[in-house]
């Protein structure tokens, strides 16, 4: 490329869901596109054919999409055609320009064909350890004569495709580690092809596939993991093979559970997917992940939204020592976002929770919408994912009288002489009561009860919250009491105070 415009890929394996890990990859390389005003691009590296699933594609786009990151070049989704002049996007699909740069490469002598089995490789394997040396490939099939080479292919033997390596040692200059040095022997003559009997190349392998993308796209930054640091100089070598510029490169460190052992599913949750199930707030994570690894110039400011990093990232303050994933931490910027939502959208988001309670979205009235998200507000503020709403909330669609008194804690409360005549009294109240129970109604209630029972304090409300909300804390009375009301006039089987009070006195 000459124009000097910076291109990042995010260049993800659809083997798997979309790791917390590659998903910060694809957000720095983001955020480092969209801040130069360069080119983000997408592409698919889907040569593991027996691993590779379309859904995973799908779903990895998907979650892109979600995290608010899209690519100017990619490859084509449902609908849309592909984005870009560089394509195809999907290295499946670009198995005729390996082809074609396999047979440059050999021809111009700077590949050879190896005709080594794997027993022979593995008898050279063993020899190099018994002698305590490096156990890498001899080298041996790059003197063969012209005439070997053809006697072997008509011969049928399968062979691979190795690239010759030469003495110099191997660097690159890393942006987030600096000076990073490889000598030629530990690189050894790698593999571009995969054997094949056939006349012709079999499969490429990535670090030959990648190399042959990322300088074809014009990619000028490479930032991905550090897993492929070692993977670094046999590109470099491919790079310089082809007489190709070599583009930067950024490898952002891996990240770790609180134990300091590689993230996994053993730490929680480590794919996008199933944070966006739990009710994590795409900023929240957007926030996080930029987090992991990097920290703002000033030292201490952590919440910001995805303009806010574009301006403010910098490769130059990524870490390259591990980071630490903190779920309290991710928690609390989830709290932090879900306070910023508005009831609406907070609503919206947690109606999957609440399935089966609630009809449709599409077919809920307009005041069951209203009320529902006057439920979620109430509860929004005691959660950490939106997820646990439904928990919080339950008591909100009826309690089960049965299992409120069986509750230990409750049951000690039910216990008192106290709490037996203070819910005589309120029964009492709601069957000489026609109206709705606002909450002055039932201010005045319980201050007739206490006037009459002389019970106050904690001894008159546990008892009264117990019956009416199955336990004995919760969010304020004041705000419980309309929401049971209203929701118990929206056919949605929400028991009104009355009704509640009533089950649960058994009258
Ligand atoms: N497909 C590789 C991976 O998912 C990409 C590595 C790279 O960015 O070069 O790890």
């Amino acid at each position: 490329m000459t124009t000097g415009k910076i291109r990042v890929r995010f260049a993800p394996s659809p083997t798997g869901l979309l790791h917390v890990g590659n998903a910060r990859t694809a957000l720095y390389n983001w955020l480092f596109a969209r801040q130069a005003g360069g080119d983000f691009i997408l592409r698919i590296e889907d040569t593991d054919i027996q691993r590779s699933e379309k859904r995973y594609e799908r779903q990895l786009m998907e979650d892109l999409h979600w995290l608010g990151l899209d690519w100017d070049e990619g490859p084509d989704e449902e609908d849309r055609p592909e984005k870009g002049e560089f394509g195809p996007y999907r290295q499946s699909e670009r198995q005729k320009i390996y082809l074609e740069h396999t047979l440059r490469l050999l021809e111009e002598g700077k590949a050879y064909r190896c005709f080594c089995t794997p027993e022979m490789l593995e008898a050279e394997r063993a020899k190099a350890q018994a002698d305590h040396l490096p156990q890498v490939y001899s080298g041996r099939c790059r003197e063969l004569s012209v005439r070997e080479i053809k006697r072997n292919i008509q011969a049928g033997m399968p062979f691979a495709v190795r690239l010759k390596i030469g003495e110099e040692p191997l660097r690159f200059n890393d942006m987030v580690r600096g000076l990073v040095e490889f000598p030629a022997e530990a690189v050894s003559d790698p593999i571009l092809v995969r054997s094949s009997a056939d006349e012709h190349p079999g499969m490429p392998v990535y670090n030959y596939v990648v190399t042959i993308d990322d300088a074809l796209m014009g990619i000028t930054h490479v930032i991905r993991g550090d897993d492929h640091i070692s993977n670094t100089p046999k590109q470099v070598a491919i790079y310089k093979a082809f007489g190709w510029s070599v583009p930067k490169f950024a490898h952002l460190s891996t990240i770790l559970g609180s134990d300091r052992e590689r993230l996994s599913k053993r730490h929680g949750a480590t794919s996008i997917s199933s944070f966006r199930e739990m009710g994590y707030l795409p900023e929240a994570l957007v926030n996080y992940l930029a987090l992991l690894g990097w920290g703002a110039e000033d030292g201490k400011t952590e919440t910001f939204t995805l303009p806010e990093l574009t301006k403010a990232f910098s490769l130059k303050r990524v870490t390259p020592s591990p980071a630490i994933f903190d779920f309290d931490k991710l928690n609390w910027l989830n709290r932090y976002y879900i306070k910023q939502s508005s009831p609406a959208r907070l609503a919206a988001l947690a109606w999957e929770y609440f399935g089966g309670l609630l009809p449709a979205k599409e077919v809920a009235s307009d005041a069951v919408l209203v009320w529902f998200a006057h439920v979620v507000a109430l509860f929004a503020p005691y959660v950490d994912h939106l997820d646990q709403l439904m928990t919080k909330a339950i008591f909100i669609f009826g309690t089960d009288p049965d299992a409120a008194r069986r509750n230990p804690e409750n049951a000690a409360i039910l216990a008192l002489d106290s709490s037996r005549i203070v819910l005589a009294e309120l029964a009492a109240r709601c069957r000489a009561f026609g109206g709705i129970v606002t909450p002055e109604v039932f201010k005045a209630w319980m201050k007739e009860i206490r006037e009459a029972t002389g019970v106050k304090g904690k001894d008159l409300f546990h008892p009264v919250r117990i019956a009416i909300t199955g336990t004995h804390s919760g969010p304020e009375f004041d705000k419980v009491l309309p929401l049971l009301e209203q929701g118990g006039r929206l056919n949605l089987g929400v028991p009104s105070v009355q009704q509640r009070v009533w089950r649960f006195v058994g009258v």
